[in-house]
């Protein structure tokens, strides 16, 4: 849902949620910097991650390591041999392409399918059925019928490339296309150099993950004595992949930040009851963040696709505007990273547990979130447009960021009704200043109350209190306005505190 995608982006750049990177430059593809909005909410997740994965829970502990680390870590990961992704290159358009973001095609000649065309998303039809009119011409000069019925401007009918077809295409020696090379092994890694010395010894890498970070301080955490089997050990930060195609907004980045859990078990532990109950927790809690559960899917990677070391990964999915898309991959990685650390470093990963009495190097189940990704996911949750009723009874449109109150940029505005008259602002003030000692709250005086409402709708703030003159002359009671239903009523102080409390932080 492109029309979607482009609602979002226009938001986060109206209201400051999110800019492209150095965009007085012209921008920078795959970098994006997070306006005053943004950082709210984005803090916000993070948070709402720390506390229920880390400081609610007894059996996981916190990990805050650097980006850059020694070179031979990612030697022991295996990163500098094999993190790569399929490149080709297309001679025509000198534009470079993930081999797995292309579709195909399939081009028939007298009945028989003689070749593909390779193409990206957003391609427009009448340019495929061009390239294909020009390979069957290659091909064949007899004017055999070219099947268009096949190559509609509807791109949903082709599927993503089969191994089997990508190999078919992209075969050097079929030139079936022509205008793609090969793939090859591009490096995800970003390089830097490290000291004075600017030779080869010099190099070093941008963490592509937080994961590696965790490995290489398990033994500094076990050695403390605070934990035993099973435990985690979580970490949120930056990382950095140098992307083929960043794309669609924020969901894939050069740059982004990861919250990632490194749960230890034993070897002979229920790995698999293990791994459910992580897909469970995980899918609980994008729930308690504002997804909807039916918007969460589970993609069980197939046995014959899992990396050697790997026992099982699934993919939580999330209904992004762009389509389907990983929002969270929880994989059972065995115990390949710590032995292939204990075999690099010769230090013993070993873990005493006391309760079998036996010594061993625990096996893990990894759940890796990006940050990044899920804020997009939020945003699209929470965009919505409807239509209330204003302040003078008419239906109005609006769009309104349907946010949690646990992860809201803003939880709520305070409003004296006037600004003109002292004493509703005075007291106004006041609660504005009590409630911003908690929590980040707005006060906003100008323009008719319908309005100020409106803004702060767009912008998702859950909870609007106005100060009228009922507040100053009766009971001291505000309005107390639902964002979603519109719904007002009166309430105390006391009560406003204590039904903050338990919709903010409970
Ligand atoms: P993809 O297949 O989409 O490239 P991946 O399988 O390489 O992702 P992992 O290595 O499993 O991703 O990374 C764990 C998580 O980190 C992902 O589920 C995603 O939320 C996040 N992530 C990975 N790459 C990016 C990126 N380029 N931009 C934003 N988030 C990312």
């Amino acid at each position: 849902n492109d029309a979607l995608m482009e609602d979002i982006v226009g938001l986060c750049k109206r209201r400051g949620f999110i800019f492209a990177s150095s965009e007085i430059y012209g921008g920078y593809n795959g970098f994006y910097d997070y306006g005053p909005l943004g950082v709210e909410l984005r803090n916000n997740i993070k948070q709402a991650w720390w506390r229920d994965m880390v400081q609610r829970r007894d059996d996981i502990e916190g990990l805050d390591s650097t980006i850059i680390m020694h070179p031979n870590i990612w030697k022991a990961s295996g990163h500098i041999d094999s993190f790569s992704d399929p490149l080709v290159d297309c001679k025509e358009s000198k534009r470079r392409y993930r081999a797995d973001q292309l579709f195909f095609a399939p081009v028939i000649l007298d009945g028989e399918n003689v070749g593909y065309v390779a193409f990206v998303e957003g391609t427009d039809g009448a340019s495929i059925i061009k390239r294909a009119k020009k390979l069957r011409d290659n091909l064949d000069k007899k004017q055999s019928k070219l099947d268009e019925a096949a190559l509609s401007s509807d791109h949903t009918e082709f599927t993503e490339a089969t191994d089997a077809q990508r190999e078919l295409t992209l075969a050097p020696d079929a030139n079936k296309v022509g205008t793609l090379t090969a793939p090859r092994a591009f490096k995800l890694m970003f390089e830097t150099k490290v000291g004075p010395l600017a030779d080869d010894s010099a190099v070093a890498y941008l963490r592509p993950e937080t994961a590696q970070g965790i490995f290489a301080n398990y033994k500094n955490i076990v050695d403390t004595g605070r934990v035993k089997i099973p435990f985690g050990i979580a970490q949120i930060g930056k990382a950095f992949r140098n992307e083929i195609t960043p794309r669609n907004f924020i969901f894939r980045s050069r740059e982004f930040e990861q919250m990632e859990i490194e749960y230890f078990i034993a070897p002979d532990a229920d790995w698999k009851a293990l791994h459910r109950e992580w897909i469970d927790t995980c899918t609980d809690w994008l729930v308690s963040i504002g997804l909807s559960r039916e918007g969460i899917t589970e993609d069980i990677h197939p046995e014959d696709k899992l990396s050697f070391y790997s026992q099982a990964t699934t993919d939580l999915m999330y209904q992004f505007p762009h389509g389907e898309q990983e929002l969270w991959g929880i994989a059972c990685r065995s115990d390949y990273d710590l032995q292939q650390h204990q075999k690099h470093s010769g230090k013993s990963m070993e873990i005493f547990d006391e309760s079998s009495k036996t010594k061993y190097v625990p096996h893990v189940i990894e759940p890796s979130l990006g940050v990044d990704r899920t804020l997009l996911a939020v945003l699209t949750a929470a965009y919505t447009e409807d239509e209330v009723p204003n302040d003078k009874g008419k239906v109005e449109k609006r769009t309104v960021m349907k946010f949690s109150p646990k992860i809201a940029p803003v939880k709520a505005a305070v409003f004296p009704l006037l600004k003109n008259k002292p004493e509703l602002v005075e007291v106004a003030e006041k609660l504005y200043k009590k409630l911003q000692r908690r929590w980040n709250v707005f006060y906003d005086a100008s323009g008719a109350i319908g309005r100020r409402y409106r803004r702060q709708d767009e912008i998702g703030t859950p909870f609007g209190i106005t100060i009228d003159f009922d507040t100053i002359e009766k009971d001291g009671t505000v309005t107390l306005r639902d964002r979603d239903t519109c719904e007002q009523r009166r309430v105390t102080e006391a009560e406003l505190f204590e039904f903050l409390e338990e919709q903010i932080d409970g």
